[in-house]
């Protein structure tokens, strides 16, 4: 079974993943873990997406889809994989694609996690963060018990800068700009299960498993 995940901030795409990994035993792959292994064996295409990094630079996708490719191929994927950040743009799915055809590398099935933008915010904005042991609160959803103090550690509750809805905005609307296109392609062969992001994790999870396993 080769997925891959997809959803925006805020969608629980983390909570999923690991819960899918624990159950299926499947492959996790990001392009980050990628990166640091291929650099750290120092493969050809390690060497090359690290002359980029030393510079600043992005390492460009003619490195990147040959790498993603090359890494599954040599990882054990018996059980298949989850792809996890990657594709996040078209010409990388097409490009994607193009490499792996007609192999067991194709993927399957396309996993979005799908929230309203004013559910997103909901949970943006309210929650906080402890100053000094980053414990998590919600105001409404998992408050502290005194409020803006911490019950781990009797820190300080925080919000953090970037949990505005101006600044989730931003972030949804670039990560909608590049990922429409990624969904519509993949939706056009039938792989894509759409999972209403909004409900409790439990429920979350039911509908996951059954999109997985029908
Ligand atoms: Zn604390």
């Amino acid at each position: 079974m080769n997925l891959l995940i997809m959803g925006g901030p805020g969608a629980g795409k983390g909570t999923m993943s690991e819960k899918i990994l624990e159950k299926y035993e499947i492959l996790h792959i990001s392009t980050g873990d990628i990166f640091r292994a291929e650099m750290a064996q120092q493969t050809e295409l390690g060497l090359l997406a690290k002359s980029y990094i030393d510079k600043g630079l992005l390492v460009p996708d003619d490195v990147t889809n040959p790498m993603v490719k090359s890494f599954l191929e040599k990882s054990d994927h018996s059980k298949g994989y989850l792809l996890d950040g990657y594709p996040r743009t078209l010409d990388q799915a097409l490009a994607f694609q193009e490499l792996v055809a007609g192999t067991d590398l194709e993927i399957d099935k396309v996993l979005f996690m799908d929230i309203p933008f004013e559910v997103l915010a909901q949970r943006v904005t309210g929650r906080r963060i402890c100053k000094e042991c980053k414990a998590i609160y919600h105001i409404t959803n998992h408050p502290s018990k005194v409020d803006g103090v911490c019950d781990v550690c009797g820190g300080q509750l925080i919000q953090r800068k970037d949990d505005t809805v101006e600044s989730l905005n931003v972030r949804v609307s670039e990560y909608q700009k590049l990922t429409q296109p990624v969904l519509d392609y993949y939706a056009k062969f039938g792989k894509v299960k759409k999972i209403n992001a909004d409900q409790s994790i439990d429920d979350v999870w039911a509908d996951v498993q059954k999109a997985l396993e029908d």
